[in-house]
């Protein structure tokens, strides 16, 4: 009975959660050009700008029981020099392994209705003590666990200014090290979008160029001028096998729902990242905002997208949000045909929570037939939920596909 009542209250949650993001007709706001990000003297401890940031080391110490638990979740040998690995760990979230470096690309494990979806949780991303986590933006889905793997790994958090608080608070509530170091990216007051940032990150690697982007959002008009839903059959089975019957975790996952400002565009922006290993580039984005025709903030980020240094060999970008239900692909398409990388591979659409995470086979179809349609399509690497989780993409930076440059 307490089990039934904590699903159904689990799944309600949700479902209030989607159905009112589906109501937000928030559009991108502003007119203005990409300009120079204006933000407050920063007084908090350990925070810094780009700007002033200490590169982390070229060759990081790794304790003996960190590099016991690499070899035991990642595989043997794992990190290299000359090649770029990449582990799906749910919705837009990977572990990456970069010229010797391990970092995460944003930091939740999937929990809700069901749980214990992805072969490791939250413990793991903290026992691969990463050197940082790079976040897209503070929604629950994305950030809920920053606070805890920063708070046992010391991993430096790179962010909008909001997201850095939760997860401070977050690690101090759970008896963690809360001075963890940030990287303040700004916030979705004080950045443009389309503007773009470069952050010397690491001593002996390129700087990572960020990206102020849009979250995704749901456009009521485009209906009125051909926009259609996207239709898809989702896949309910996942959850009910997976079901959630831990009221701590339910207890943890309601009280994130209303992380970085709910639904919307999240107080903290919305971020992409750009890396460069030797001649192998990576784009990293974990939503897909509004991309239309005369709009200023569309054009402005799909101009800083062409503006990425050393073109784009992988992408890694979300192919659901909530522009999905007025414009179907429309915006995530865009995304990919603004950065024409060689290879794709979208993100997002796993059966992350009921209603509007439908499992990558309901997309599949629809999506490559999108991607398709481009004038000059990329290669696609289909990822599917479960089966490739932590089922590792590697990448050998010295091959020679990735020279040349530019598409
Ligand atoms: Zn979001």
């Amino acid at each position: 009975m307490l089990l039934a009542r904590l699903a159904l209250s689990c799944f309600a949650a949700m479902a209030l959660w989607s159905v009112s993001a589906c109501m937000d007709g928030s559009t991108t706001p502003g007119a203005q050009q990409p300009s120079a990000n204006i933000q407050p003297a920063e007084t908090r401890p350990q925070v810094f700008g780009v700007n002033n940031f200490k590169p982390l080391p070229a060759a990081p110490q790794v304790d003996p029981v960190t590099q016991a638990a690499r070899d035991r979740i990642l595989g043997p040998n794992a990190v290299d020099q000359s090649t770029v690995k990449l582990w799906w760990v749910g919705v837009s979230s990977f572990i990456v392994a970069g010229q010797g470096h391990v970092f995460l690309l944003d930091a939740w494990e999937i929990v809700g209705l069901h749980a214990n979806y992805v072969p490791i949780g939250r413990e793991e991303l903290a026992a691969i003590k990463p050197e940082a986590i790079l976040v897209g933006h503070g929604h629950f889905d994305h950030a809920a666990d920053v606070g805890y793997v920063a708070g046992h790994s010391g991993a430096v958090v790179v962010a909008g200014s909001t997201v850095c608080d939760l997860a401070r608070q977050r690690a101090a509530d759970a008896g963690l090290n809360a001075t963890f170091p940030c990287v303040n990216l700004g916030d979705d007051t004080n950045t443009q979008p389309g503007s773009l940032q470069s952050l010397k990150l690491w001593e002996d690697l390129p700087e990572v160029t960020i990206l102020r982007h849009t979250h995704s959002a749901a456009e009521p008009t485009d209906l009125l001028s051909g926009g259609r839903p996207l239709v898809f059959i989702p896949d309910v089975l996942t959850y009910p096998t997976y079901l959630n019957t831990s009221p701590q975790e339910t207890a943890a996952f309601l009280g994130s729902l209303r992380d970085d400002g709910g639904v919307g565009q999240p107080d903290g922006g919305t971020w992409a990242y750009h890396f460069q290993f030797g001649d192998f580039t990576l784009f990293w984005h974990d939503s897909a905002g509004v991309m239309k025709a005369g709009n200023p903030d569309s054009l402005a980020i799909q101009q800083a997208i062409a503006r990425l240094p050393g073109c784009v060999d992988v992408q890694l970008n979300a192919i659901v949000g909530f522009g999905m239900v007025t414009s179907a692909y429309r915006d995530a398409l865009a995304y990919v045909a603004a950065a024409h990388p060689k290879l794709a591979l979208p993100t997002h659409h796993d059966a992350w929570a009921p209603g509007i995470g439908g499992g990558a086979k309901a997309y599949e179809q629809t999506w490559r037939e999108a991607v398709a349609s481009l004038p000059s399509p990329p290669a696609l690497d289909y990822l599917t939920d479960p089966m490739d989780y932590m089922k590792p993409r590697v990448f050998n930076i010295n091959d020679p596909r990735w020279s040349g440059g530019c598409r």
